[in-house]
């Protein structure tokens, strides 16, 4: 019996992981940590300073540009990174104390977590398997799948701009983005109502620069909400709802939450606090802005009927150097 089982070993499992020295703990994940990458891996730099991770990045990035018919130019109110995802695992990995097991989960029943490498029992079990939930879903969680996906492709070129490109002539609900990482900058497009077809669209957007695809990845990303905690089961990083709508930002609150999580977990286990008081911090500590997060999801679902008048004043108004710092410090409230 493990004092406490992760299913999941990205963002938020590992950071979870590190904060469980001495504890019993598990991690299971169906790949190798790092093995597959699935996002742009491009998040803030406090984040990854945070966790000691810096060695893993690739490029730190001060200024951004929206690209519509208009191009807005500005400072990022704080610096944003690209990160080598493997290595980022690695470092977390290593850092924390703690049984990896490469294998498919495929049922939870009464603390059991039945994988295709036997059955793991655990006293607190975690769910950090993204946007598919897994584990909650094993519990009987009801998940409404709202979901957007995204097609990437990382080649050569060089910049030192964070681009976001809004054209319908590109893809007609969703963005695609130039994310520079060193040498090489990842190339992405994404659709809002979760169109998988993006293959062509890619290629297209990448002509314009000058790139062919070698490799892709990508996935889907979810915008639904989701509780923090289902019966005793906790939900970390995207699992939990982690992400936030529009953007797609997902690491540094997936991070955030994982640490979060684990520091109460610890709590638990050494009876600082009971389960339920546990449980009741976590929640209270993952409440968001819902009335927030509602308008983000309003816009990207009629991002096309925006384009490109309305866009144009929210881009103005959100890229100004003045009111971007206020933007900034009301988004990270979502
Ligand atoms: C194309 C794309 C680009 C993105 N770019 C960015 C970006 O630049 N910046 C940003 O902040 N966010 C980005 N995101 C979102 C971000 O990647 C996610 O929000 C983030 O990865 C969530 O972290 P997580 O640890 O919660 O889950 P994940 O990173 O999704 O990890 C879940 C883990 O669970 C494992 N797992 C799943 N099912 C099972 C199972 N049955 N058994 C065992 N293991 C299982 C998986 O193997 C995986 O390792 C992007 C998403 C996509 C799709």
């Amino acid at each position: 019996m493990y004092d406490v089982i992760i299913g999941g070993a990205s963002f938020a499992g590992l950071s979870l992981a590190t904060k469980l020295s001495d504890c019993k703990a598990l991690l299971i994940d169906k790949n190798k940590p790092g093995e597959y990458q699935r996002s742009a891996c491009c998040t803030t730099l406090s984040i990854i300073k945070k966790v000691n991770c810096e060695e893993s990045i690739m490029q730190t990035i001060k200024y951004a540009s929206i690209h519509t018919n208009k191009e807005f130019n500005f400072k990022i109110p704080e610096p944003f990174c690209t990160i080598d995802y493997k290595k980022f695992c690695s470092i977390m990995l290593n850092r924390a104390e703690i049984n990896f097991i490469k294998a498919n989960i495929k049922g939870l029943k009464n603390k059991k977590i039945v994988t295709n490498k036997g059955v793991f029992s655990g006293k607190i079990i975690v769910d950090a398997t993204g946007w598919e939930a897994v584990l909650a879903r094993f519990m009987g969680l009801n998940l409404q799948n709202k979901l957007s996906y995204g097609l990437e492709t990382e080649a050569p070129y060089k910049d030192d701009t964070l681009r976001i490109i809004v054209n319908n002539k590109i893809i007609k609900d969703g963005v695609g983005w130039i994310f520079p990482c060193g040498d090489k900058a990842r190339f992405g497009v994404a659709s809002y109502n979760g169109e998988t077809k993006l293959l062509p669209i890619l290629k297209r957007f990448v002509k314009n620069y000058g790139v062919k695809i070698s490799k892709v990845h990508g996935g889907f990303f979810s915008y639904d909400k989701r509780p923090p905690v289902h019966n005793d089961l906790f939900l970390v990083g995207e699992a939990g709802g982690q992400i936030t709508p529009l953007t797609g930002e997902g690491i540094r609150k997936s991070i955030e939450s994982g640490l979060i999580c684990g520091s109460i977990i610890k709590k638990i286990l050494s009876n600082e606090i009971s389960m339920e008081r546990g449980i009741n911090k976590y929640k209270k500590l993952m409440r968001t802005n819902d009335a927030l997060r509602k308008k983000l999801i309003k816009l990207q679902m009629n991002f096309a009927e925006h384009y490109p008048t309305k866009l144009n004043i929210f881009f103005g108004a959100i890229t100004n150097r003045i009111l971007s710092h206020i933007f900034w410090k009301i988004y990270k409230l979502i």
